[in-house]
């Protein structure tokens, strides 16, 4: 994890309207100017709803913050008759500069394929966006299968088709782990990374692999962060719960103190 800076991602999913968003963000800011937080130590960044986008973004500008930002999802058509989609176009349009994209809750409730993830991914990348893509086992899956199997197969799909030189972000998120409060060890985090990290090697190249930063996501607080982060292929932590809550995201980015 040395040469790749840490990206610690706040997944806000249907939480905080664009009044609240605002709150939060310049609360966010200040508490971490406040703690003297290094700017280029690791990268900060927010998913809000898409309604928020437009909001965040402008105050980002206004004031100067360096966080970045992305939308939760994308459609896999670039415009056209598809009610209810957000084009990758309209998220690059405000400064995204990710994508969440395979999230467990969408291939759960929305029914999302490997196949869906994967064209969102292209998606994604036609428009300039990194994708983050989510992949993990659930509780059955990691009974049958072992912990590996099912987001190695995910991420295999995912990739295909993907230039060696495109920039995409990989997030280990054990399904079993999120909201659940039960976080995988760091030890079970690293092996997983480890192996997803050899799917990028095989996939896209060995230096897209020694680049691509891995994120562990699932239950991720202030009192567990740094385990994670020792870990050599831990990259950073997709935050779901821990990051509407200020100072416990604020001491997540802040992990190294
Ligand atoms: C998530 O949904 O991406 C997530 C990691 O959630 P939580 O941190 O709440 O487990």
């Amino acid at each position: 994890a040395v040469s790749r800076l840490p990206l610690i991602a706040g997944n806000w999913k249907m939480n905080l309207d664009h009044l609240q968003a605002v709150a939060f963000v310049q609360k966010l800011h200040w508490t971490l100017k406040d703690a003297k937080h290094e700017e280029d130590s690791v990268e900060v960044a927010v998913f809000p709803p898409f309604t928020d986008i437009r909001t965040v973004q402008t105050l980002l500008d206004a004031d100067k913050i360096a966080f970045a930002l992305g939308g939760q999802d994308l459609s896999t058509k670039d415009s056209g008759a598809y009610t209810g989609e957000i084009s990758g176009a309209f998220l690059k349009q405000l400064d995204c500069r990710y994508v969440i994209i395979g999230h467990s809750e969408r291939r759960e409730y929305h029914a999302e394929t490997d196949e869906v993830v994967a064209a969102k991914v292209e998606a994604a990348l036609r428009h300039g966006l990194a994708p983050v893509i989510c992949v993990g086992e659930t509780a059955e899956d990691l009974e049958k299968h072992g912990a590996a199997a099912v987001p190695v197969a995910q991420l295999e799909v995912a990739l295909d088709g993907v230039a060696s030189d495109a920039d995409v972000v990989v997030a280990y998120e054990p399904v079993w782990a999120i909201g659940s409060g039960q976080a995988a060890t760091p030890q079970q985090a690293q092996d997983v990374c480890a192996k997803l990290r050899e799917v990028v090697a095989a996939k896209l190249g060995a230096e897209a692999a020694e680049r691509t930063r891995i994120l562990y996501g699932g239950s991720v607080k202030s009192g567990n962060i740094a385990g994670f982060m020792r870990e050599p292929d831990v990259d950073g932590a997709l935050v779901g719960g821990a990051s509407l809550v200020t100072d416990e995201f604020a001491a997540i980015i802040r992990y190294q103190k």
